[in-house]
């Protein structure tokens, strides 16, 4: 039978992530004991004052019809806001676009600013889904690689390299997913200077802003270079820094014209985002930090004895990371010898094999752009984590 389906949706993979987790999630409900360091998904439950909001918010029948396309007044409001406290960016509530999570607010601006053969420079190792959202906006990826040596971070003079008349956009993101990477405030602004001044536009991904350890410290990109506001678009939401992943809230900020065009793109796909999870998100946002700093606290930990299991893995290079929640160890001379027995020679049937043979999720570094690693999300129990790494370390020691 002939295919039906378009070519530009044939030509994408699905979410290599999101497959592994639900993977690792059907494995579990069918009784196997899989321990998932796969999606980026905190283990926390959400506060109960937010779970308590979204209660209050079933009750009022004003939540139950439909709201503004572009988010709740007061959550654009309140985005705007938190967005000077974290970010040190002063932007108006018309330029903020809630949307159904982070991903949803990128595709949309992918989609709202690329045109059929602009080029999109991207570091790699990146996200998953940047090179299939770039790809189904028409765009084309270029990808700029980095290294566990240079710290996984991208300089100026690669980025120019890689810049053609037909650049349109650099994707920028730090802390990064999946390496971890935390560029210094100098670095963010030596690249936000190279965008400015070649006139590019700069995507910032800003969704782990709050992940940071060991003193690294989150730094905006337009809040250091102030010239290139007119030409930047923030991301950001409320599923990492507040363990609320399935309430699906994130949003773009972009100038004022950009933001109406998404503002007319969501009007004509999704709507508006749930207003329930929209006011679950607004008390998250206005509330205390306390539960995130406990939450950040903990990460740090895990983060620490997962780099000291790896690390002591023969031939595999774990480096430390500073931000994000995850690990992103080398395991390419690891596949130059046997698996338990078994030769693997990519990351992909390694991941395949500790699937099978130890229960223990990973995702393949392909995905990423980086064939030969394997990324670990450390945002799982203390216990599955101290379980999980010693089924590692016993099948690669
Ligand atoms: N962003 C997370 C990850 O990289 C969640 C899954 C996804 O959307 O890719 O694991």
């Amino acid at each position: 039978m002939t295919d039906a389906t378009s070519r530009r949706v044939r030509e994408i993979g699905e979410s290599p992530t999101l497959a592994i987790s639900a993977e690792a999630k059907r494995l579990r409900a069918a009784g196997v004991d899989v321990i998932s360091f796969g999606a980026g998904e905190p283990d926390f439950a959400t506060a109960e004052h937010i779970v308590e909001a979204a209660r209050a918010a079933c009750t009022q029948p004003a939540m139950h019809r439909y709201s503004p396309t572009g988010g709740l007044p007061a959550l654009r409001e309140a985005i705007a806001t938190k967005t000077a406290r974290d970010s040190g960016l002063q932007v108006s509530p018309q330029q903020v676009i809630v949307s159904n999570g982070g991903k949803h607010a990128l595709s949309n601006v992918f989609q709202a600013l690329v045109e059929p053969g602009d080029e999109v420079i991207v570091p790699a190792p990146y996200w998953v889904s940047y090179p299939e959202q770039v790809t189904l906006a028409g765009g084309a990826m270029v990808t700029v690689s980095t290294t566990a040596a240079d710290g996984y971070r991208v300089t100026p003079e690669q980025l120019e390299q890689a810049r053609t008349p037909a650049t349109k956009a650099l994707v920028f993101v730090s802390p990064s997913n999946p390496t971890g990477a935390v560029y210094t405030p100098d670095q963010v602004r030596a690249i936000g200077r190279w965008a400015a001044d070649t006139g590019i536009w700069v995507i910032c991904d800003e969704i782990y802003e709050h992940l940071v350890y060991d003193g690294a410290t989150f730094t905006s990109i337009p809040a250091v270079v102030e010239d290139l506001l007119p030409r930047s678009v923030v991301v950001n939401g409320v599923a990492k820094t507040f363990a609320m992943t399935g309430w699906r809230v994130g949003w773009s900020i972009s100038p004022a014209p950009v933001a109406a065009a998404i503002n007319r793109l969501q009007s004509h796909t999704t709507s508006h985002v749930c207003n329930i999870a929209q006011q679950a998100a607004l008390t998250a946002i206005e509330g205390p930090m306390d539960q995130v700093e406990r939450m950040r606290r903990t990460y740090d930990r895990r983060r620490r004895r997962v780099h000291e299991v790896l690390a002591d893995i023969d031939d595999v290079a774990c480096p430390l990371p500073e931000g994000a929640f995850y690990v992103f160890p080398d395991v390419r001379q690891r596949l130059r010898r046997p698996v338990g027995g078994t030769t693997v020679t990519t990351s992909v049937e390694l991941c395949t094999l500790l699937l099978d043979e130890a229960q223990v999720a990973l995702v393949p570094g392909e995905g990423f752009g980086a064939p030969g690693h394997v990324r670990l999300s450390y945002a799982l129990s203390d216990d599955d984590l101290e379980k999980g790494l010693t089924r590692i370390a016993e099948v690669l020691q």
